[in-house]
């Protein structure tokens, strides 16, 4: 059923820029996604260049190579790009406002742990003597051995244990940059008592909960009662005793974390002050505090701008970098302290872009309509019959208000039908053709709708087009790939990475392979009125049907789980190369998880099982139910099986 969007341009004269529009790609992938001339999703990655990577280059060579979809793309070189950006932008601010210190940045790398992308970090950030931040132990222990320049700082956050404190003090001893942040104070008696056993004084820093609530979903992050960090009674008894202890000197950082994606720059400014007082304080009493860490925050346009969706910022880069530094020189100015190293632990805005899932479409479904030869029971109950009649008034010509309560009345007497049928008073046969019926009817009306134009949509349109829109089968889980859409509605762009120079007629709500009805993509970012659902073009049968999962860098990958056991998806990594035709090299590829490797996540090892098949298998060949060649069939299709991907195999079906 193909269904027709209402947009003022004509299918003839669609092109690229208004599928931009449409998709609102401008908003969400500047500067580095756009649609290029060929109506395909590319990056840019070198600022002022006109060279790109077409997205769907890639896929097909990927797919050349004899690689599986889904495919995770780590377009390598946006890490890098982000970093110098976000530099730049206090570089700028430090210059125009005439900032007396520097600015530092450090990756928290719970935002994305995967080595490939904490190894690029470093390797690009170097030049900006980026630094890294860990928040448990097992981060701790992956960050450690990277500090290979003795001035990298390495900030430690989190709960931190005795052994972690002591390694910390250990690897201060042979001058590397670790710095401990106390987030309770019975981490500062660990420190002593391994001060007391070790004679080794220990440089450190403290995390603050501050007053101020950030905005958004991470609000709890921070404000009084928060989960993390000093109070400020206990940071006052924190620095009595650091200053009896005649470490004053030893007291260099000072943190705070409002929360990621902050959605409102006003907040902010409040908690940016605050710190600062903290710090102007200390220095006045002489404490040794050289670096202020604002922590991450740094929100990423993932919706569209101007919108009240959380997921959408009313600030830029240079205005969250401005902010804070303005901020702090001010508060150091007005008391006469000296500017400290300004710190921002900026996680989401480093990695958010550098990764797109491909996922293969495997089939729509749209509804039945009603076909030549239906005809409405004889024995119809009054329902059907009411039903009926309300379809053969949908064709006529009708008013807008007209066609409005005829919806209202095909609803009611659809449910009505459905409640028959439950009850066993309407057949089967019945109840499929009223389906049609109501079907047909809501899109005579959508159609009719259509050509309306409307100063707002009535909320009976936006009804007609979910109930109409067509159901898309992807080859992907939410759960692995997208947790928090699942989890906290958070918003992603997607869409398709090509034909986008052709007008998509149809409607499509996604579905993942999950037996979970909450395994669906809810809402898209586009400029249509309707965020529920996607225009799409028509699926093609035997084509290559692809959607592209866009912004996935930060916390998807670390964060998705085995739901239904779908297993990680093989990842491409790719890097710009100005040296071939089409400007990529694919780095590295990394397998996607096979079911043998999921199935022992979840303690069934594989010898095991293949022992349980082979003895089912031999019970029934000794029964002479099943021939020798016919059980080794089974048991082969099993183990080939188990290597395999845990996601839809289109190669096995041929
Ligand atoms: C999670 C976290 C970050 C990262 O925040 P983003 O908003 O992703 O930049 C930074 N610092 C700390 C302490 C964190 O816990």
């Amino acid at each position: 059923m193909s269904q027709v969007i209402k947009k003022s341009t004509p299918i003839c004269d669609w092109t690229n820029l208004d599928s931009d529009n449409l998709y609102r790609v401008s908003s969400w992938g500047a500067p580095y996604f756009f649609i290029n001339d060929d109506g395909h999703m590319a990056v840019h990655i070198k600022k002022k260049s006109s060279v790109s990577i077409d997205v769907v280059s890639v896929v097909e060579e990927i797919q050349s190579q004899g690689i599986q979809l889904p495919i995770l793309l780590r377009f390598k070189d946006l890490l890098g790009a982000q970093i110098e950006r976000i530099n730049n932008a206090f570089q700028s601010a430090i210059e125009t406002t005439g900032y007396g210190g520097l600015y530092q940045s450090v990756y928290p790398i719970k935002v994305n742990q995967s080595q490939a992308v904490v190894e690029e970090i470093l390797n690009t950030g170097k030049k900006y003597d980026i630094g890294l931040e860990c928040g448990s132990k097992a981060e701790f222990l992956a960050a450690l051995p990277y500090l290979e320049n003795d001035k990298t700082l390495l900030v430690c956050n989190g709960i931190k244990d005795r052994t972690m404190l002591s390694l910390m003090i250990s690897i201060q001893r042979i001058g590397k940059n670790v710095i401990p942040v106390l987030d309770r104070l019975n981490e500062f008696s660990e420190l002593k008592s391994i001060m007391w056993e070790t004679g080794h004084s220990p440089i450190l820093g403290a995390r603050i909960c501050l007053g101020s609530e950030g905005l958004g979903h991470w609000s709890s992050c921070s404000g009084e009662m928060s989960k993390f960090g000093l109070s400020l009674s206990e940071l006052i008894s924190l620095s009595e005793e650091i200053s009896s202890l005649g470490l004053k000197d030893n007291f260099q950082l000072l943190h705070c974390h409002l929360g990621s994606q902050i959605k409102d720059i006003s907040t902010l400014r409040q908690v940016v002050r605050e710190l600062t007082q903290v710090y102007v304080s200390l220095i006045k009493r002489n404490f040794g505090i050289k670096y202020l860490d604002f922590g991450g925050g740094l929100g990423v346009q993932y919706d569209e701008a101007g919108t009240n969706s959380q997921f959408a910022l009313n600030y830029d880069l240079q205005e969250y970098a401005n902010l804070i530094v303005n901020t702090v020189k001010d508060v150091c100015n007005e008391q006469g302290v000296l500017e400290p190293v300004l710190i921002t632990e900026s996680g989401r805005a480093i990695t958010a872009y550098h990764s797109v899932l491909i996922v293969p479409v495997l089939g729509s479904r749209s509804r039945d309509e009603w076909v030549t030869g239906d005809a409405l029971p004889n024995d119809a109950c009054q329902a059907s019959q009411a039903l009926f009649r309300l379809m053969e008034r949908s064709t006529e010509r009708i008013t807008t208000e007209e066609a409005l309560a005829l919806f209202h009345h095909a609803k009611e007497a659809h449910s009505q039908v459905r409640a028959s049928f439950s009850l066993g008073s309407v057949s089967l046969e019945e109840q499929a053709t009223m389906d049609r019926a109501f079907w047909t009817l809501c899109k005579l009306l959508y159609v009719s709708l259509c050509g309306e134009s409307f100063d707002s949509y009535p909320p009976e349109f936006i009804e007609l087009e979910n109930i109409l829109a067509q159901q898309h089968m992807c080859n992907f889980s939410i759960f692995r790939s997208m947790l928090d859409h699942w989890g906290i509605g958070q918003t992603f762009p997607v869409m398709p990475i090509d034909r986008l120079n052709e007008k998509p007629l149809n409607h499509a709500i996604l579905a993942d392979l999950t037996c979970d009805s909450d395994g669906r993509v809810t809402h898209y970012v586009s400029s249509s009125p309707n965020k529920s659902v996607l225009p799409t073009h028509s699926f093609r049968p035997g084509k290559e049907n692809h959607i592209g999962l866009f912004l996935l860098g930060a916390y998807q990958d670390s964060m998705g789980d085995a739901h239904n056991l779908f297993g990680k998806v093989g990842e491409a990594h790719i890097r710009l190369n100005l040296d071939v035709e089409n400007h990529f090299t694919i780095e590295k590829v990394i397998p996607e998880t096979s079911v043998q490797e999921i199935l022992g996540q979840v303690q069934y090892v594989s010898g095991q099982l293949e022992s349980r098949m082979r003895g089912l298998v031999r019970e029934k060949y000794k029964s002479r139910e099943v021939s020798r060649v016919a059980a080794q069939e089974i048991l082969e299709k099993y183990m080939s099986c188990l290597q395999k991907s845990t996601y839809y195999d289109p190669k096995a079906c041929n």
